[in-house]
Formats: C-alpha cells, sequence, structure tokens
C-alpha cells in the first residue's frame, strides 16, 4: 500500500476537530491508513461507501432569515466584521459576520491560529449550523464553515456525510470517494433482462444518486432507504452473500466424509429399549439426520427445537449411528452441568447395550484426564461427552465420524471449527448442532444459508403448559408462602437470582444472601444453592441431590439457564427478571414444565418498569412458543445483538435490514439459485463479477 507523506495533516481543513490531531504521533497516519481502518481498500470500497445522511448547502439564506429560525439548522453568508480571541471563561475564537440583513456570531472553542488569520475581517464566508439565541446575540457554536469569493457557485446536489473513522474527515472522505468514482468500471453485473424483471434500478444512476442527491429527491425515501437506487444496493448486498454462501455449500460438498451406513444394530436396540416413544417430530428430524449421514460428504444440519422438545435422545440416536459404523462420536456442551448431565443420561442409555462412553472437561484430575485421552486415541471410547475440554490440542480421536455440539449459539465459530477438525487426514466429521434458541427465518437464509434445519416442533405427550405471572418484587413474601406450599405439595423450585452483569462478585453475594433468606424463611424445607464459583464437584453433589428430590429448593444463578432437566421441578421464581434478555429468559422458564405436573413461572421484577423491560415481561407472560419469542427479541433488539457478536462476526449486512427487507432477502436468494443452477457461461460471468464488486475476493460470509 502506498504510504503517502502529507504535508498538511488530514486534520487542519477547516471543518475537522483540532483534537484529532492533539497527539503528535498520529500525524504520521497517512489517509490511506485511516482509510483502510474503515475497509475501505479499494476504489470499489470507496465507491460503496454509502453516506448515512446528507446536508443541504444548496441554499443559503439570509441572517436575519436564519435568526428567525432560531434552534433550525441553516446555512448563511457574510463578511468577517470582527475577529477576536476571547475569554470568557474559556479561551475562544468569536468570529462576527455581517450581510445586509443583520450579523451573527461564529463561536470556535477549539481552534487553531491558522484559523483566527484565515477569517481575517473582510473574508467572506459560508457559515452552516444551528442557530441560537444566545447571551451575547445570534450565534452558531462550531458551525461547519467555507471561505469563499463573492458569487461562489452554491452546490447543486445535497451534500453527503460518510461513515468516517478518527482522524478521518468528510472533506478527505469526499475527495477519495469522488476521486474513486472516476475510476473504477461501472460496468452494471446484473443483466439488462435481470433488472427489468426485478425493477431494479440501473447501478450507475443508483450510486452516483446516492453519493450526491439531486435537490429535489425524496429525502424521506432517502433517509429510510425505501428509495430505489438504495433498494438496488440492499438487494445487491443481499445477492452477493447469497452467492457466497451457496459457493461455500458447494465446497463443503466436495470435501469428502465418511459416509455413516449403518452397519451394525445398536441403532435399532437403542430405540426399543428407550422408555417412551419418539414423537412424530422426533421421528422425522431423525430421518433427515440419519440420510444425511449416509452421504460421503458431510453433514451439516442445525436441530432446533424448543426447550424441552427432546433434542438430546435425537443426538444419541444419531452417534448410534455412527458407532454402528465403526466411527466415534462427540458431543460437547457449554457448560459442565449440562455435560455431566448428558453423560449420565446418555451413559444409561448406551451403556447397557455396551457402548464405551467416555467422559471429558476441564476440571477432571491429571489422570483421569490423562485415561480419557488414552480411551479416545485408541478408539476406544466409542462416545465421547464433554465441554470446552474437548477441543484441546491434547485431544486425539482415532476416528471421529460425527460432532454433536449442544446450545450451539453458546460457542464460538472457532471453537466449532476445531472440534471438526479432529477428523482424520482428508475426511470431515459430520457435524450436527443443535439449539433451542430459533433463528427466524430471514436470519437461517441469511447468515446460515449453508446449513440445512431441522425443527421438532413437538412436545413430547403428557407436557402441561407453564403458567407466567409477572408480580411486583415487594410482595416477595407472598411468593416465598407459594413456594413452601409447592414444596408440601411434593413439588420441586428453582429460584433463580438476579443477573448482575457488572460484578460476578456482586452476583454471588446475592446468590448467597438470597439462600440464606430462603433457608431462613422455610426451616422446614432443604434448600441448596448453586453457582459458577462452586467446584464441579460441589455442583454435582447439588444437582444430584435435587435430581434425587433430597432438596425441595435450589437457589441458583444462571448455571441453570442451559439443558437442565429435572422433571418434577414445576416452580421456578426468576429474582429482578426485568434484567434478563428474551432468550435467557425463555431458556430459565424451559428447566420446569418438563414432567406432568402443571408449571409455574414467577418473574419478579423491580418497578418502575422500563420500556423494553415491559415489553419482555409482557412478551413470556403471553407466550411460551419459542419462535414467537424468539420473533420477537428480534423485533425489539434488532438482529446484530440478536445473533451476538460470535455469531455475526463480519458478516453483518451494511445496507440491507431484515426486518424491513425481509421479501428482498427472498428475490436473492432465487436469484441465487438461478444464477448457480443454470449452467451458462454468461450467468457464470454474473456470479463472477458480482462477486468480485461486493466481496472483492474477500468471502467473508463464510460460516462453518
Ligand atoms: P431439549 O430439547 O431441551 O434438549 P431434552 O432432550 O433434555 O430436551 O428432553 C427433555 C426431556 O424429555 C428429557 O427428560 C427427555 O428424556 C424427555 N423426552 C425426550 N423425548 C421424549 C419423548 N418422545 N417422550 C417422552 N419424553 C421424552
Ligand atoms: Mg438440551
Amino acid at each position: 500500500m502506498p504510504v503517502a507523506s502529507t504535508k498538511s495533516s488530514p486534520s487542519a481543513s477547516p471543518s475537522a476537530s483540532p483534537s484529532a490531531t492533539a497527539k503528535g504521533a498520529r500525524k504520521t497516519v497517512s489517509p490511506q491508513a485511516r482509510l483502510a481502518k474503515l475497509g475501505l481498500h479499494t476504489d470499489m470500497d470507496l465507491v460503496l461507501h454509502l453516506p448515512m445522511r446528507y446536508e443541504d448547502e444548496t441554499q443559503v439564506i439570509s441572517i436575519e432569515e436564519a435568526c428567525l429560525h432560531g434552534g433550525q439548522t441553516s446555512q448563511v453568508e457574510g463578511v468577517v466584521v470582527k475577529n477576536e480571541i476571547a475569554f470568557k471563561p474559556r479561551r475562544q475564537l468569536l468570529v462576527h459576520i455581517a450581510d445586509e440583513t443583520g450579523d451573527l456570531q461564529l463561536r470556535f472553542m477549539n481552534f487553531y491560529g491558522s484559523q483566527v488569520k484565515q477569517l481575517a475581517e473582510g473574508t467572506r464566508v459560508r457559515a452552516r449550523g444551528e442557530l441560537k439565541h444566545g447571551f451575547f446575540g445570534a450565534e452558531m457554536v462550531h458551525p461547519a464553515y467555507k471561505v469563499i469569493n463573492e458569487g461562489a457557485p452554491l452546490p447543486t446536489s445535497l451534500t453527503p456525510v460518510y461513515p468516517a473513522g478518527e482522524g478521518l474527515s468528510q472533506p478527505i472522505l469526499r475527495r477519495a470517494i469522488g476521486d474513486a468514482m472516476k475510476r473504477i468500471d461501472w460496468t452494471d453485473t446484473l443483466p439488462a433482462q435481470l433488472r427489468q424483471r426485478m425493477q431494479l434500478s440501473d447501478f450507475e444512476p443508483a450510486v452516483k444518486l446516492l453519493h450526491y442527491p439531486p435537490q429535489q429527491v425524496d429525502e424521506h425515501a432517502l433517509a429510510d432507504r425505501s428509495h430505489p437506487a438504495w433498494t438496488r444496493m440492499k438487494f445487491d448486498e443481499l445477492l452477493a452473500q447469497q452467492l457466497s454462501l451457496k459457493r461455500a455449500q458447494r465446497a463443503r460438498r466436495a470435501k469428502g466424509a465418511a459416509a455413516l451406513t449403518v452397519t451394525g444394530d445398536l441403532s435399532a436396540r437403542f430405540e426399543a429399549s428407550l422408555p417412551f416413544k419418539l414423537t412424530r417430530a422426533q421421528q422425522r428430524v431423525l430421518g433427515e439426520i440419519r440420510n444425511d449421514l449416509r452421504h460421503p460428504y458431510p453433514m451439516q444440519r442445525l436441530l432446533q427445537g424448543d426447550v424441552g422438545s427432546g433434542k438430546t435422545v435425537v443426538s444419541a440416536l444419531a452417534a448410534a449411528q455412527a458407532i454402528d459404523s465403526g466411527f466415534q462420536a462427540a458431543l460437547m456442551a457449554p457448560t459442565e452441568i449440562l455435560a455431566d448431565q448428558h453423560f449420565r443420561k446418555i451413559a444409561a442409555w448406551m451403556e447397557p447395550l455396551g457402548v464405551k462412553v467416555a467422559w471429558l472437561t476441564g476440571s477432571l484430575k491429571k489422570k483421569d484426564k490423562l485415561a480419557a485421552y488414552a480411551l479416545i486415541e485408541s478408539g476406544e471410547a466409542q462416545l465421547v461427552i464433554g465441554t470446552h475440554a474437548l477441543i484441546q490440542d491434547a485431544v486425539n480421536f482415532a476416528n471421529l465420524g460425527l460432532v454433536i455440539v449442544d446450545e450451539q449459539h453458546r460457542f464460538g465459530v472457532g471453537q466449532r471449527l476445531t472440534l471438526r477438525n479432529k477428523g482424520q487426514e482428508g475426511a470431515i466429521p459430520h457435524q450436527l448442532m443443535m439449539s433451542a434458541t430459533p433463528i427466524p427465518r430471514t436470519l437461517a437464509m441469511t447468515y446460515y444459508a449453508d446449513l440445512e434445519v431441522s425443527v421438532i416442533d413437538e412436545l413430547p405427550p403428557g407436557r402441561s403448559p407453564i403458567v407466567t405471572r409477572v408480580i411486583d418484587q415487594n410482595r416477595r413474601d407472598e411468593v416465598i408462602e407459594r413456594v413452601h406450599a409447592a414444596a408440601l405439595e411434593g413439588r420441586q423450585i428453582y429460584w433463580v437470582c438476579p443477573l448482575i452483569e457488572e460484578s460476578e462478585a456482586l452476583q454471588l453475594q446475592t446468590a448467597t444472601d438470597t439462600h440464606a433468606l430462603l433457608a431462613e424463611a422455610l426451616p422446614d424445607l432443604n434448600v441448596g444453592l448453586v453457582h459458577g464459583r462452586m467446584k464441579p464437584l460441589e455442583k454435582q453433589q447439588v444437582m444430584d441431590a435435587f435430581s434425587a428430590n433430597q432438596m425441595q429448593v435450589l437457589v441458583a444463578t444462571t448455571v441453570i439457564e442451559v439443558g437442565v432437566d429435572v422433571p418434577n421441578a414445576s416452580l421456578m421464581v426468576i429474582e429482578h427478571a426485568e434484567r434478563f434478555g428474551l432468550s435467557q429468559l425463555h431458556q430459565l422458564r424451559g428447566r420446569v414444565g418438563r414432567g406432568s405436573a402443571a408449571s409455574v413461572c414467577l418473574l419478579l421484577y423491580q418497578s418502575p418498569l422500563g420500556g423494553v423491560a415491559r415489553q419482555r415481561l409482557m412478551t413470556m407472560r403471553e407466550t411460551t412458543d419459542g419462535f414467537e419469542i424468539a420473533r420477537r427479541d428480534l423485533e425489539i433488539r434488532g438482529p446484530g445483538e440478536f445473533l451476538g457478536a460470535r455469531q455475526s462476526g463480519q458478516a453483518m449486512l451494511r445496507f440491507a435490514d431484515l426486518e424491513t427487507d425481509g421479501w428482498l432477502v427472498d428475490q436473492a436468494r432465487d436469484v441465487a439459485h438461478d444464477l448457480l443452477h443454470a449452467n451458462t457461461p454468461e450467468k457464470a460471468a454474473t456470479v463472477e463479477a458480482h462477486l468480485a464488486r461486493w466481496l472483492g475476493g474477500r468471502e467473508e460470509f463464510l460460516k462453518v
């Protein structure tokens, strides 16, 4: 990259903030380097760096008129009549300008010496800013301004304001983008016929309009991005994403995997030995998975099912197919409690059938760890269950055929990839991911297009619905009474302590305090406590006691959020429910309603409730349907937060908004399908050109 040495620092231009150059060292950073920091490397990157808003500098009004519109942004023109540095009380530059109708003060708190000279008396300036009537009369504080000659023409288009980074002024960005626009090849990547059919604007005029909107443009449509020029950008972006995802899918299919064509009879014996019959939905998704596993290319499937829908048994049956075919399977869970629970449940199902199940977590003693490694490496362990410990370097599988990741949204992309890479040279294990957090359709299509999705849309029979109540925290005593009454009826209760994000120590304290308080209030009950800082063995003992119903009340932090399965627990109290996110509340609530007893979830809140918190709690009260909850969550939070930084990575769309542009996602997907499947040279060329323009060779949307 050329490192241009700039004589004048970029920030020396009049409208830039002088503070940006306050630290001398930064002066040596070239504009190119600063542009690169914004991801702007090529001319096309610059051209596709679109304005976030516009300023209207196409008109100048008289100072008198501007004064009438106090409080609004306007542009005036005048001659400097006075220029002084005052101390009121801070050092500041005061510049008085006048036209035929009146005068006005421009006030600068931060300024350069050069500006004092630049705005000498007699200079003509155009200033744009918010006009205020202050103590010293009409003034603009830190206006944008330009020194001009009399009669200088006004711009005829709106002035773009670009997303900028540190030390990058608007004038520099504008110039860089304007220059790039002169150099790029404007050829439309989409064939005319397609543009016509989809009623899409042409590329060049759309881009030019967005950078330099004419005065008479529909500013509203520009602002809310519904203008046809924006639609074209969004469509192009979504199309590039779909094309790249579909190509990733092809690439995956081109890779080899062991075809897990069952040869033993373990699967059949396993299914026959289960104490329950699979639901229709479980049978259906199992069929989909079994079918994938028989292919000689790696499965990449997400198994979605609401909390309690019975995903674990389906994954265990998938593991049985791998084992039956002579391969190992690995199941990774995000917490030790959950991994432990999986291990016990699955070992209880499979060991009687002669399957060797190994257990591996970080907290194992060195000796046990080494023993587990040996079992895994020799292939003696047919199924390995554990936490992140599974992805350590020291873990080598003999012949890993299937990788199962529970609560996949809890893992980063890199972690899932590491586990998948533990297969043998040249063959990638099949991958089954599980999640109770449903991904709304548009998100699934845009971020997980290279993922087959199976959905368990039915709960096992005999579950009764959970009733949810929202209760003011100051009625805690009544709630404690209710807990007591429930316990006397033989029910078990979870009491979830408030989330304190800022301080783990405080959260721990709260949990301990709550435990003490409840133990005192309920002397005839056995009240337990589980939290993240306990040793794994301690945690396990508490969970065991609760599972065995030796403990009626379990006070817990969010460590019980995922996966924990104690069917006899049928009352859940969540304190300070307003601090939790929707999906977290849904997951927590999913710990009850697992048996046949009618379950209740009490959401205690601290008033006054904010708007968003109220919306969340109302949603929880109104529905137990995970998909509906996810849909509303997306509505409340938007996709970026919904996916979480780990999931979304850099793949966030810049222009398209999944909530309002869902229809465009459908269209982009159809067009991508058509372009990739019709085997004509023209279409192949379109694909190449479009991807080159939008991704510039960086296929950053790839997901594993
Ligand atoms: P999740 O989908 O939330 O992971 P689990 O796999 O933990 O749910 O299943 C919840 C409970 O339902 C477990 O106790 C499990 O053994 C039980 N279960 C699973 N499938 C069935 C079924 N078809 N009939 C009855 N109980 C089932
Ligand atoms: Mg589960």
